[in-house]
């Protein structure tokens, strides 16, 4: 857990009075928590967030923290943990909120607590899109969305071998530059025709060449790619 707050529960206060500021989310809610500080000194403020980690920036999960071996994950949190109680904002990271009950202005936690607001900040981020094919929940086929996949795709790039990349827009094509650098054999998927192919010039895309990436475009190369690696067991969920 990177900064994550040690008492999982909010304090009674929090929990018995009304919210003036609730924000659920993570990086942005984080920085708008801060922003209503500056204009409302006194007004209560909970950031509820449902990783175990308190709010961080994603993106140097595809570049410093898969790449750069003195990065810590510490230096990706929005905040550290001290300016959270300077500034009276009360961060509560495991607390996923399952329902909202806009008329009576309450919020519903997995774990069964409830809070009242007065307003209400839903800054929830974006989910991983998960390709469905034969394998795609084996061990050694990652997503990367979270810190934690971040540090076990690290793993994977440090222990070495062939590394297929599916996904060859910015993010795809990050990984798969970081890998070349590192000596591995890359080849990058994607559905499209060539790399960055939504906005990049024919002479961009071309890129590839000079750094030998093997490209494949069409979704059955993901089976036929995969086929062709180690496999190793699914991953429990
Ligand atoms: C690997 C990677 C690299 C990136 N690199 C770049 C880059 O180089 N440049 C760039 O501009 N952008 C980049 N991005 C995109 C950028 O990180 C996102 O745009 C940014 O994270 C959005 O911030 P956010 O706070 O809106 O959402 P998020 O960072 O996704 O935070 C939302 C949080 O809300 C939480 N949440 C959701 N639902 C609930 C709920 N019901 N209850 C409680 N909590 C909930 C989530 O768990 C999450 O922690 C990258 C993204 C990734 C994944």
């Amino acid at each position: 857990m990177v900064g994550s707050m040690e008492c999982p529960l909010l304090p009674d206060e929090v929990m018995s009075s009304t919210i003036q500021y609730l924000l659920i989310g993570g990086y942005a809610a984080a920085h708008a928590a801060t922003a209503i500080r500056k204009h409302d000194a006194e007004g209560s403020i909970v950031l509820l967030t449902a990783e175990d980690h308190l709010p961080y920036e994603r993106p140097p999960l595809s570049k410093d923290l898969l790449f750069e071996e003195d990065f810590k994950p510490e230096e990706t949190l929005a905040k550290p943990q001290s300016f959270y109680d300077e500034q009276k904002i009360t961060v509560r990271t495991g607390a996923w909120v399952k329902s909202i009950d806009r008329a009576a202005k309450t919020v519903a936690l997995e774990n069964g607590e409830n809070l009242t607001y007065e307003n209400l900040l839903l800054a929830p981020g974006a989910g991983v899109r998960e390709p469905k094919f034969e394998g795609s929940d084996y061990g050694n086929v990652f997503y990367l969305r979270k810190l934690e996949d971040s540090q076990k795709i690290r793993g994977a790039i440090n222990r070495g071998g062939p590394a297929v990349v599916i996904g060859g827009s910015y993010l795809g094509l990050e990984i798969a530059s970081g890998c070349l650098k590192k000596g591995l054999d890359v080849t990058v998927i994607d559905s499209h025709s060539g790399p960055w192919s939504k906005f990049a010039s024919p002479q961009l895309q071309n890129w590839r060449y000079d750094h030998s990436l093997r490209f494949r475009s069409g979704g059955h190369w993901f089976e036929a790619e995969f086929g062709a690696g180690q496999r190793e067991r699914p991953r429990s969920r």
